[in-house]
């Protein structure tokens, strides 16, 4: 009698979003994600969403975060479009199989991979970049051809909206849908069993997601965060390093993940540093509390967990209303190890400055710490540039600048150990998104008949001399 097998259940969870999910793996099954023609115009269609609401985006940044309009354009939408026009342009030679020589054993015969999509993506985003770390991820999603839901963060719920009826607008739900909501309706969300996840968000909330994701083997990228160190050593360009950092530390008042988190430098140099960053600090924001390029604190919980951490030696700023949840660019001078700005990525503008004679003391404590999403350098010695690309460990190094390589398309933006799983940007979000599928053609013509049984002395000489 013929045994009958039940199919395993695809998902024994059962949620509000269920239908949601399921809507998608039909569509999904449905195969029309997959060519390059639908592909391009879903990335023209995200693109055109972007622009149509792109003022109404530029309001909710301000109402959730304060953020300039300058820096609404430059680091959340003008580069979620360019990422698109990068993408459109070259994923047709992505989505070329890729052919990989077919050794003699195995002619005649012909060997290609080719990326095949996972299927149902979910994509949970932060507030700091509620657009462009949402977006970012999508257009892998997109472009590899899976469907995917959006998460955005319930911490900045003006984007958060903004978000889900621009997706609504331009995607029909069965392809790209948004679910709205904080840690109760994401924990629903999670029972469902997805395809691909990519999470943005803090280290621990990360593991939370990791083990929602095991209970269904979903591969993950975990876009985690952590204590970016910057180091400028004497052998550097002072003003450029300081107003590059003065620049970037404060940058969305420093709740960006790959912000420099605290500052080692040279002692011969400490002086003029601090110097030079109050110059730059009192250019850029002339009129403090006043200036309209200066955002705010996304929260009240991060507010007073920031002001928390003005102690100290307090050489610049320190200024702090929680009324309207500012706090002025700090600085904070001679912090040791045990400083309360050293004992969680600071996430805020509190620039500690720390002082060092050696390279090797700030190798030594970068590679005892966790391993940073990135590690900026201010150096103009190649043999230590050498040394911190071999001695240490982060997601990123980067030489003389910072968070420029974020916008670099050809490079994976990602963490390592503690700062995250994966990567993604350009090709490598398609990468990411896709499931590299090794394909072989063998002819039935030429059958080697030494490797069927049973096997003799002989037949075996072969085989091993063949192998
Ligand atoms: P978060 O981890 O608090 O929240 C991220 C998302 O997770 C939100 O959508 C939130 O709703 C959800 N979430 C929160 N708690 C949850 C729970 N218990 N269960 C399920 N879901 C939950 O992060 P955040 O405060 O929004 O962002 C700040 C952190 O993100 C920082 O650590 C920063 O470094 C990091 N970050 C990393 C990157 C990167 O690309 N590596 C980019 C931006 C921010």
């Amino acid at each position: 009698m013929q045994e009958t097998l039940t199919p395993p259940a695809f998902s024994n969870a059962t949620s509000p979003y269920s239908d949601l999910v399921e809507n998608q793996r039909k569509f999904f099954k449905t195969g029309k994600t997959k060519s390059l023609a639908f592909r391009k115009e879903q990335l023209q269609n995200l693109k055109a969403g972007l622009k149509k609401y792109e003022s109404k985006f530029v309001q909710a940044l301000y109402e959730d975060l304060h953020k300039p309009e300058m820096e609404a354009y430059a680091t959340e939408l003008d580069v979620s479009v360019e990422e698109i026009n990068h993408v459109i342009e070259n994923l047709g030679s992505w989505m070329e199989p890729e052919p990989v020589a077919t050794p003699l054993f195995f002619q005649p015969g012909r060997s290609v991979t080719i990326h095949e999509p996972h299927g149902v993506s979910v994509i949970i985003g932060p507030w700091n970049y509620p657009i462009k770390n949402l977006i970012g991820p999508l257009i892998g999603a997109l472009c590899a051809g899976n469907t995917a839901v959006i998460k955005p963060s319930e911490i900045s719920p003006a984007t958060s909206k903004v978000m889900s009826d621009m997706l609504a607008d331009m995607f029909t739900p069965e392809y790209v849908t948004c679910v709205e909501g904080g840690v109760a309706e994401t924990t629903e969300l999670l029972k469902e069993r997805f395809d691909y996840l990519l999470f943005t968000g803090g280290t621990e909330i990360g593991r939370i997601i990791y083990q929602a994701a095991a209970k269904h083997l979903t591969p993950v990228t975990l876009e985690l965060g952590g204590k970016s160190p910057t180091v400028v050593d004497e052998k550097s360009d002072l003003k450029i390093a300081t107003k590059r950092i003065v620049w970037a530390k404060f940058l969305n008042t420093g709740q960006t993940c790959i912000a420099p988190d605290h500052i080692y430098v040279h002692n011969s140099k400490k002086v003029e540093f601090i110097a030079l960053a109050k110059k730059y600090i009192g250019e850029f924001w002339a009129d403090g509390q006043a200036s309209k390029d200066l955002g705010r604190i996304i929260s009240d919980r991060h507010f007073d967990r920031i002001s928390k951490m003005i102690t100290g030696d307090v050489v610049i700023g320190g200024d702090t209303d929680a009324a309207t949840k500012y706090i002025s660019p700090t600085v904070i001078d001679n912090v040791t190890p045990e400083h309360p700005a050293m004992q969680e990525e600071i996430f805020g503008p509190i620039m500690p400055v720390i002082g060092f004679d050696s390279i090797d003391e700030v190798i030594g404590n970068i590679s005892s710490g966790e391993k940073p999403l990135a590690l900026y350098v201010f150096s103009n010695s190649s043999k230590t540039k050498k040394r911190f690309v071999n001695e240490t460990s982060s997601g990123v190094v980067l030489f003389n600048d910072l968070i420029v390589h974020a916008g670099h398309a050809g490079l994976p933006f990602g963490g390592i150990g503690n700062s995250g799983i994966g990567a993604y940007n350009g090709k490598i979000g398609f990468e990411t998104f896709s499931h590299k599928k090794p394909v072989m053609y063998r002819s039935t013509f030429g059958d080697v008949a030494q490797k069927y049984p049973p096997y003799t002395k002989g037949k075996m000489s072969f085989i091993r001399f063949a192998i």
